[in-house]
């Protein structure tokens, strides 16, 4: 028995071994990662291990003797190159093989650079690793200014981190508001304020045009409305693309990430694809979806542990998110976008409030500023099968949480 090989040592890649095993699987788990780092988590990389108040064994996933102990055999530093799919095998850079009977994708995803003139710019940086988030801290240690692209959840929250260490910050965001893939309109003008009031000069409808240098470091940018801002960093938060190119190259289906259906298998029955990655049919709606967050590596893993050991099992889990900035937590669960009606309750001018999204006379989505009992209770309110929220239910069930 060849048993699993699992491609990629981040969240999705380690919770599929760790699901497997519990599982009860018993057949061999092989788990190669291509970063030589023990694997860790990547939330606070853009939060508490940048501004310094988490140290790398904080970081840590599972201890280094976790592996051995659960059989696991972690390879780090093992990049593969190419699958064999006739075969059932993968090779590595370094010209390792390893057979499978399973094969199980985790490939992750990379930052999208900047495409101006001059983002090949010492200083020009992205945030998606430990060793992007270390040169990150080296440098705003020496750094006075930063300008961060895109007001998405990393920008804002490396913009929060460098106010803490006193910098200067400019954020640009080419939209009219913040996070706009992940809020509502009013969350997003509530994040504005907050971050004004903490000394970020924010430009929202504008971005980059280009980035100046002077011997060969970044001297400023010019934004795409004309202005010229002078910075010694450049940090790209501009989103991230699914690294597809091991499955396209084995001929996998790929639309916007890797082809899997709801119970993750690819279009090749004998390897999974999961987490960042992975495209997947919308459990809530119509149409693929790809989530990038913790939680859909962690519950995907399950549906994976649970398609290799031979049981049915289909992805219906509610998209949840967080977001710390400063001293406020954003929690997320459901997805917004589409939604037609809202209603907030809460207290607004002590930063506690929640935003619940109806799409036809539904809740589909809560956004909670420093109320996670609204989320947690949106989470099992949402979970599938439930039954509909309407506008009218939303003081019943979240009235003892009501301020
Ligand atoms: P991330 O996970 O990197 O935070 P998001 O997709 O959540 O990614 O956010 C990225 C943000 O960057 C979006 O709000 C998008 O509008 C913005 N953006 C993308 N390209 C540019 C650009 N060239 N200039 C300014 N903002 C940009």
């Amino acid at each position: 028995m060849s048993g699993t090989v699992i491609i990629g040592a981040g969240q999705a890649g380690v919770q599929t071994a760790v699901e497997l095993r519990a599982a009860g699987y018993s057949g061999p788990v092989t788990l190669l990662g291509a970063e030589q780092a023990l694997p860790y988590h990547r939330p606070p990389l853009s939060k508490a291990y940048l501004t310094g108040e988490k140290g790398t064994d904080a970081l840590l996933m599972r201890g280094p003797s976790f592996y051995s102990e659960q059989a696991i055999a972690l390879h780090q530093g093992a990049e593969v190159t190419a699958i064999d799919h006739a075969a059932k095998s993968v090779t590595t850079a370094a010209g390792q093989r390893f057979g499978y009977d399973h094969l199980v994708l985790a490939t992750g995803a990379s930052a999208r650079p900047l495409g101006c003139p001059g983002a090949d710019l010492d200083g020009v940086m992205v945030l998606r690793s430990r060793a992007d988030s270390e040169a990150l801290k080296l440098r705003l240690e020496a750094a006075g200014r930063l300008v961060v692209v895109g007001g998405g959840f990393i920008g804002l929250e490396v913009a929060a981190s460098a106010r803490k260490l006193g910098k200067q910050v400019t954020v640009l965001e080419m939209q009219d508001r913040l996070m706009a893939r992940a809020v509502g309109s009013d969350v997003s003008a509530f994040f504005a304020g907050v971050h004004r009031d903490h000394g970020v000069d924010l430009r929202l409808g504008d971005g980059i045009a280009a980035i100046a240098g002077r011997n060969g470091a970044v001297s400023g940018v010019h934004t795409t409305r004309g202005a010229e801002l002078a910075c010694d960093i450049v940090l790209a938060g501009i989103g991230v693309s699914p690294r597809t190119q091991l499955a396209e190259a084995a001929g996998l289906g790929i639309a916007n990430g890797i082809v899997v259906d709801a119970a993750q298998r690819t279009s090749d029955p004998h390897i999974f694809a999961l987490g960042d990655c992975a495209s997947f049919p919308n459990p809530h709606g119509s149409g693929m979806i790809r989530l990038e967050s913790v939680q859909n590596a962690v519950d995907q893993a399950r549906i994976v542990a649970a398609g290799i050991i031979g049981d049915a099992a289909r992805y219906q889990a509610v998209p949840w998110f967080w977001s710390d900035q400063y001293d406020l937590k954003l929690q997320m669960v459901g997805l917004s976008h589409g939604h037609d009606h809202v209603e907030a309750r809460g207290n607004r001018a002590e930063s506690r409030f929640s935003v619940f999204y109806f799409r036809a006379g539904r809740l589909v989505a809560i956004d909670s500023i420093n109320r996670p009992a609204d989320h947690m209770r949106g989470r099992k309110l949402l979970a599938a099968g439930a039954a509909p929220i309407t506008p009218s239910d939303i003081d019943t069930h979240f009235a003892a949480r009501r301020e």
